[in-house]
C-alpha cells in the first residue's frame, strides 16, 4: 500500500486516529477545520452505536438499524481519509503503525482510540459457550442461540430437557446484564405468546448471575432497588454475591451449584484492546493505558489515548466509566491536544463533565441518575429512549428506530426474530445440555 501522500501535501502534519468509535469519530470531527491530514484506520468499516446492540441481540432491531459506515459519517471532512485495516503494531520511535497484510503508515501524531472487549478472567474456553456482546456479529450470535433455544423446546419431547432449553443464564449485572435479561423476559413472555404448540414460552427461566454484592454498583441503591422490582416484574431471577466457577456445555456452576442452561450469555468483565499493551507502556489489570492528565502516553508525548482504553482518574479522584460520553469526550480532547502538540503550544488536562448514568429494563422502566436528578420507572425510560433516538448518527436509522419501537411498543412484537447463521441447507444443530441441577425458580 502506498502510505506516502502526494508531494504537495509532505509539509502537512499527519494525524492518524486508529478506531472509528465513539472517540475515534469525535477526535476526527474535532480535527475538521484544523490545517493537518488525517487519517482514521479501522478494523470495521461501520461505527456500532454499542448501547443498543442488545435490541439487536433480541430481535427489536436489524444491525443495520444501530451501525453506520464510518465513510458515510464523515463523507463531507475534506482532510479526512479513511482506511479499512487492522493495526497490528505501533512502533513509537519510527512513528510508523504495521497493518493487516504488511502495509505501514506513518505518523506525527497518534490517537489511539481502539476500545476495550469482554473478558473472561483467563478462561478463554468459555468465550463459545456463552458469547458476550460487543459487536454486530456478536449480537447475530447471541439472537440466533436466543431463538434457536425456544425451536430446540418446541422439537423436544422430554419435559425436563424442555425447561433446560427454557433456561437462559446471564453472567453479569452491570447494565448490559439487566438490559438482555429484560429484553429476553419479554420475548418469553409476550412476543412468542401463543406462537409455540409444545411448550409455553412464557414458562421460561431467565437468570442473572452477579458476583458482587449487587447489580448495577455504578447506581445509588435506590435506583438498584427499582431496577431490581422492575426485572423481578418481568420474571428475571436476581442472583446476587454468587461468582460463576465454571461453564460446561449445556450448564453453568455458580454458588457451589451446577444448572442446567440452553443459553449462556456473558456480560461480565473487559479487558483492553491489544494495542494499549504493545505501546510496552504502564497498564492496569485489563491492558488500559494509564495516560497523563493531557491524555498523552508517558515516554511517547505524540501518542495520545482515547475511549474506553484509557485509564484516567478524574478530578473528584474516580476512575472514568467506560461509557460513550466519556469516550467522546475523550477523544475531543486528544484530538485538540495532539494539534497543540504539533503546533508547539502547551496542552491542556482533560477534564470529564459527568452527564449521568442509565439503564433500562424491558420497555417501560428505566434508571437515570444525574447526581441532582434521579429518575426511575417509566419516566426514567421516556428519557432513555429519548437519549438514544437523538444520539443514533443518521436521519435514516433515527426514524427507522423509532417507528420499529413505535410498532414493538403498541404490538409486543419483537420484529426482527430471524435465525440466521446455519450453514448451508444444515438443520439446526442441536447442543446437548448435560445434566445438572433444575434452575432455581
Ligand atoms: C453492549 C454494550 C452496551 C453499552 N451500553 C452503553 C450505554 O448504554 N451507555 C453508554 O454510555 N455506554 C455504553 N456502552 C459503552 C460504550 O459503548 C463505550 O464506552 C464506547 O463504545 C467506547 O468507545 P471507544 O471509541 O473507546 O471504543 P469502541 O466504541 O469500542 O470503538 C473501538 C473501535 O476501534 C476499532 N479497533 C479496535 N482494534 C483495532 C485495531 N487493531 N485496528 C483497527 N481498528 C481497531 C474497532 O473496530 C472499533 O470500531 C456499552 C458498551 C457495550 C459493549
Amino acid at each position: 500500500m502506498n502510505s506516502e501522500p502526494p508531494p504537495s501535501e509532505t509539509k502537512v502534519p499527519h494525524i492518524v486516529i486508529i478506531g472509528g468509535g465513539f472517540a475515534g469519530l469525535d477526535a476526527a470531527r474535532a480535527l475538521a477545520r484544523a490545517p493537518v491530514r488525517v487519517t482514521l484506520v479501522d478494523r470495521h468499516n461501520h461505527h456500532v452505536f454499542q448501547p443498543l446492540l442488545y435490541q439487536v441481540a433480541t430481535a427489536g432491531l436489524s444491525p443495520g438499524d444501530i451501525a453506520s459506515p464510518i465513510r458515510w459519517i464523515l463523507r463531507k471532512q475534506e482532510n479526512l481519509h479513511v482506511l479499512l485495516a487492522r493495526v497490528e503494531r505501533i512502533d513509537p520511535p519510527a512513528r510508523q503503525l504495521h497493518l493487516d497484510g504488511g502495509d505501514v503508515l506513518a505518523y506525527d501524531a497518534l490517537i489511539v482510540a481502539t476500545g476495550v472487549t469482554h473478558s473472561y478472567f483467563g478462561r478463554q474456553d468459555w468465550e463459545s459457550r456463552a458469547p458476550g456482546l460487543k459487536t454486530l456479529d456478536d449480537a447475530l450470535e447471541i439472537r440466533r442461540r436466543v431463538l434457536l433455544a425456544f425451536e430446540l423446546a418446541e422439537r423436544e419431547t422430554d419435559r425436563a430437557r424442555q425447561q433446560d432449553l427454557l433456561t437462559f443464564v446471564i453472567v453479569g449485572g452491570g447494565p448490559t446484564g439487566v438490559e438482555l435479561a429484560g429484553a429476553l423476559a419479554e420475548i418469553a413472555r409476550q412476543a412468542l405468546k401463543e406462537e409455540f404448540d409444545n411448550i409455553d414460552p412464557a414458562s421460561a427461566r431467565i437468570l442473572l448471575v452477579e458476583a458482587g454484592p449487587s447489580i448495577l454498583t455504578t447506581f445509588p441503591e435506590s435506583l438498584r432497588a427499582s431496577a431490581r422490582r422492575a426485572l423481578d416484574r418481568l420474571g428475571v431471577t436476581v442472583i446476587e454475591g454468587q461468582a460463576v466457577t465454571a461453564i460446561e456445555e449445556g450448564a453453568v456452576v455458580f454458588g457451589g451449584q451446577r444448572v442446567a442452561a440452553g443459553t449462556v450469555l456473558w456480560a461480565a468483565g473487559v479487558q483492553a484492546s491489544p494495542l494499549g499493551r504493545l505501546l510496552g507502556v504502564e497498564v492496569d489489570r485489563a491492558g488500559r493505558v494509564a495516560v497523563n492528565p493531557d491524555l498523552s502516553v508517558p515516554g511517547h508525548p505524540e501518542i495520545f489515548i482515547a475511549g474506553d482504553l484509557a485509564l484516567f482518574t478524574h478530578q473528584t479522584g474516580k476512575p472514568l466509566p467506560g461509557v460513550a460520553q466519556a469516550a467522546k469526550q475523550l477523544g475531543k480532547r486528544a484530538a485538540r491536544n495532539a494539534l497543540r502538540r504539533l503546533r508547539g503550544e502547551p496542552t491542556e488536562t482533560f477534564r470529564y463533565i459527568d452527564p449521568g448514568n442509565l439503564a433500562t429494563i424491558g420497555r417501560n422502566s428505566a434508571i437515570a441518575d444525574f447526581g441532582w436528578l434521579r429518575l426511575s420507572g417509566y419516566p426514567g425510560w421516556l428519557f432513555w429512549l429519548f437519549l438514544h433516538i437523538f444520539f443514533l448518527i443518521g436521519f435514516r436509522n433515527r426514524v427507522s428506530v423509532m417507528l420499529q419501537w413505535a410498532v414493538s411498543y403498541l404490538t409486543y412484537q419483537r420484529s426482527v426474530r430471524l435465525i440466521t447463521g446455519l450453514r448451508g441447507d444444515a438443520a439446526p444443530i442441536e447442543r446437548a445440555s448435560a445434566p445438572g441441577q433444575r434452575a432455581p425458580s
